[in-house]
């Protein structure tokens, strides 16, 4: 069973997906609403639909809006995202494709967009010394 969620965005201004660019100017609508899966609610599979806007950007021209609460260019809400991107540090790919409900590529494609949105840009700006200790797979040998 699907259960689907129809979502009004009230927002006034149109954001591009790819940059901070914001504009009243709407360029026209979709004909197709948009899909994204949610999170699973027990047994029942949750879509959230949208009716979605396109704007023309100076940077990257005619685009679908983006949306609070998806990544650009994903099918999928951000709080799933960031379930597979933890569960990815937790289990194995195929443990999270058949608990997730997404295909391989999929799990791979999500993991690439939480890095990217999660991690801090800065994270390694004071590393100053890294140590590299060697590991021997073989019994040293005895000269
Ligand atoms: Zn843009």
């Amino acid at each position: 069973m699907i259960i689907t969620l129809r979502s009004a965005l009230r927002r006034r201004k149109l954001h591009c997906p790819k940059c901070d660019f914001a504009t009243r100017a709407r360029y026209d609508r979709r004909p197709v609403e948009s899909v994204w899966c949610h999170l699973d609610l027990g047994v029942w599979r949750l879509q959230v639909r949208a009716q979605l806007r396109r704007l023309n950007c100076p940077d990257h021209g005619v685009r679908t809006e983006g949306v609070p609460f998806a990544r650009a260019g994903s099918r999928h809400i951000t709080d799933l995202e960031d379930l597979v991107g933890y569960l990815a540090t937790q289990m194995d790919k195929t443990a999270i494709c058949r608990l997730a409900r997404v295909n391989w590529d999929t799990v791979g494609r999500m993991i690439t967009r939480v890095m990217e949105t999660g991690l801090d840009p800065t994270r390694l700006e004071n590393l100053f010394e890294i140590g590299v200790d060697e590991v021997g797979w073989r019994k040293a040998s005895s000269t």
